[in-house]
């Protein structure tokens, strides 16, 4: 305190003592020497930065107004305090180091150069500052000016710059990482600015591209017109297209293009960013793709054309509601309406009132079309026969062929934004193909009527020749007339089988007629068929010495309303194959199960005998239609039989169908509706 008094009152006494100061340089290193603290007080004052005085021991022994606004001190508290208080404290003890080496051998020189110098106000608030250090002889001792400036400003306004820099920076390499070409050209079209993606897209590198016209070094090629372009970007600052250029080495590049104009402040143009993507890939995947599409579509023109040429009704469906993909202009002519695309099957006939019936006039439950059952079951349905009455009435008998497809055949084919979604979701697809077999069907009827004719007239003679033969062999047997010898007995049984094979003939073709012409008529009855099933097994199983035939089920009573006379006539039928195409014996087992879905009693006859070859299993339930193998067997048959169940089966709203391995043997499934369907 002490001192500082001192060194107060001798500033105050040599500020009074020295009217006019005595300055003068002196010595070689040009410090400024005066002879009073008063004289350098003076001098302080002259200063528009803040400055102080410190003597060897770091005192502070003058200091100018700038100094006391700046640190916020009155000149009375500072004067005498040592320079560390104007510090932040965590700088004191270094200070008075540096200070002290400083003092040893003082020189003109800024203070820490390239460190960051805080000063601390009164407040305590700290401030960054520059500080210039000069030291000066009052009365021959070494003291210290210390120039101090407030550097916040400054120091904002570096931090604000350097922040700007390294934005710049972070934007230049942005845009030199740019995948893209940009470039800047002047209102002329040279180049000013020159990007990585721009060299590496035309091959140029920055140097050789500098300063050239770029139309000219990339042979712009406008899709539109160069002064169209120019009138937009200069209307609205941008222009956004497609344009084609030249590379180095000769390749023509489609870019997608953006450029911006760049104005002064007065509005003059001073230049143009240029923003290219190459797009040449893309353009050649759209340009194929349209062609694809393009090809697609006159294939499909052509497909249709040809499908259209055909006498048969061809349309492909999907989804369970049979919804129509494709159809042919015979297909239109079948129905008597135009399908339209898309609509479901059941929507597109109650919106025509065309109905699909059976032989008789009945119609058809949905689900026994054959075109529901290909979608619904994956069943290939070969040659169904159904009637479609058409919205005037009239009545196409027609074949129905239905196979059903797999979907991706379809998709395939379809445009692939179509694809993404519906590729998920599986989807029947079935081809059916309609065939009006009118004609052929009155070629049929003149023929049936004659096989009618023929059968019904063979009926009697049969009769009297079956009759004759047994009445022979028992009036014999008898004692009446003479004894037969053995030969004329054989004879006379062979005839009574032979008789027998042919009515049974005779009825079968007296069955087929009346099915043709819609005339047979079933003579339904509560019937319980698991005893009918019993009753027909029992017969086989006394009669079949090589075959073991055995009845499974696991009910005695189910009752459902049949033709108990027709439904024996197809199991006997069934059973009759089974045993005759497994000539080398075996198993044939028939079990009767109900099933649910729908619901139904289902019979399967199973034998493990010679089987039906592969190829000629979709034919097998046609008329007259016989396996290959059973003909080279020597085995006797006419087939009729199949064609006979079948159509009697379906006549009880029931289905037939079989599997079947050639060699190892069949398995014929019979089911029929638990409840009568109402029609
Ligand atoms: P048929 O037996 O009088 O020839 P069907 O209409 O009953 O006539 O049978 C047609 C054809 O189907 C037979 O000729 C035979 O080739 C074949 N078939 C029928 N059932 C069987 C079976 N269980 N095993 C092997 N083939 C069979």
């Amino acid at each position: 305190m002490n001192q500082n008094h001192d060194a107060s009152d001798e500033f105050h006494h040599d500020h009074d003592a020295a009217a006019s100061a005595q300055v003068r340089r002196e010595n070689m290193a040009g410090v400024l020497e005066v002879t009073t603290l008063a004289t350098l007080q003076d001098l302080l004052h002259l200063s528009p930065d803040s400055l102080l005085v410190v003597n060897q021991d770091g005192t502070i022994v003058g200091v100018n107004e700038q100094m006391l606004s700046l640190f916020g001190y009155p000149q009375a508290e500072v004067i005498g305090q040592s320079l560390e208080s104007l510090l932040p404290t965590r700088y004191r003890a270094t200070h008075v180091t540096h200070r002290a080496t400083y003092t040893a051998a003082p020189r003109l020189r800024p203070m820490g150069v390239g460190l960051n110098l805080f000063g601390r106000r009164k407040d305590g608030s700290e401030f960054p500052v520059d500080i210039s250090l000069r030291p000066v002889l009052v009365k021959e001792t070494v003291h210290v000016i210390g120039a101090i400036r407030d550097m916040t400003i400054q120091r904002l306004l570096e931090q604000e710059r350097l922040q700007q820099a390294e934005r710049l920076r972070v934007q230049a390499d942005l845009i030199n990482l740019s995948r893209d070409a940009i470039f800047v050209r002047d209102p002329i079209s040279r180049i000013l600015s020159w990007n990585q993606g721009a060299q590496e897209l035309y091959g140029w590198t920055m140097q050789e591209a500098l300063g050239r016209i770029s139309h000219t070094l990339l042979q712009t090629r406008f899709l539109q017109s160069q002064k169209a372009i120019e009138d937009q970007l200069e209307r609205e600052g941008r222009w956004e297209g497609e344009l084609s250029h030249t590379c180095r080495d000769g390749r023509i590049v489609v870019v997608e293009s953006r450029q911006v104009l760049i104005r002064d402040p007065q509005g003059t143009i001073t230049a143009i960013l240029e923003i290219n993507r190459d797009i040449t890939e893309r353009k050649h995947v759209e340009q194929a793709q349209l062609q694809i599409h393009a090809t697609t579509l006159a294939q499909r023109a052509f497909l249709q054309h040809i499908l259209d040429l055909l006498p048969s009704s061809i349309s492909v469906v999907h989804g369970k509601d049979a919804r129509l993909l494709l159809a042919n202009h015979a297909s239109t002519l079948i129905w008597g309406a135009a399908w339209p695309l898309e609509q479901p099957m059941q929507a597109f006939l109650a919106s025509h009132h065309i109905a699909i019936v059976d032989q008789q006039g009945l119609p058809f439950s949905p689900e026994t079309w054959a075109t529901t059952r290909a979608l619904l079951h994956g069943e290939t349905v070969i040659q169904h026969q159904e009637v479609i009455r058409q919205p005037t009435g009239k009545t196409l008998p027609i074949l129905v062929n239905a196979v059903p497809l797999t979907s991706d055949s379809w998709q395939s084919v379809e445009a692939p934004e179509w694809q993404d979604d519906q590729a998920q979701k599986w989807e029947p697809l079935a081809l059916v193909l309609h065939q009006d077999v009118s004609a052929l069907k009155e070629a049929e009827y003149l023929k049936d009527e004659f096989i009618g004719i023929a059968a019904h007239e063979l009926r009697t003679p049969l009769a009297i020749l079956k009759a004759s033969a047994s009445s022979m062999m028992v009036q014999t047997a008898r004692g009446h007339g003479p004894q037969l010898a053995d030969w004329q007995q054989e004879m006379l049984q062979d005839i009574e089988q032979a008789t027998d094979r042919l009515t049974d003939l005779t009825e079968d073709l007296l069955d087929v007629t009346r099915l043709q012409a819609g005339q047979m008529v079933l003579q339904r009855a509560p019937t319980n068929v698991i005893s009918l099933v019993q009753r027909v097994v029992k017969r086989f199983c006394q009669s079949a010495s090589r075959h073991h035939v055995e009845l499974r089920t696991e009910r005695s009573i189910i009752e459902i309303s049949i033709d108990p006379r027709r439904i024996e006539q197809v199991l006997t039928n069934l059973l009759t194959n089974a045993i005759k195409y497994s000539p080398q014996g075996g198993p044939v087992i028939v079990q009767i199960e109900v099933q649910e879905r729908p619901q139904t009693v289902e019979i399967r006859v199973q034998d493990t005998g010679m089987g039906i070859p592969q190829h000629q299993q979709a034919q097998i339930f046609g008329r007259f239609m016989r396996a290959e193998n059973a003909k080279a067997a020597g085995i006797s048959g006419t087939g009729l039989g199949l064609y006979l169940c079948r159509s009697l089966v379906e006549q009880h709203g029931g289905r037939l169908w079989f599997e079947s391995e050639e060699g190892k043997g069949s398995t014929f499934f019979l089911t029929l509706p638990l409840i009568t369907p109402s029609h």
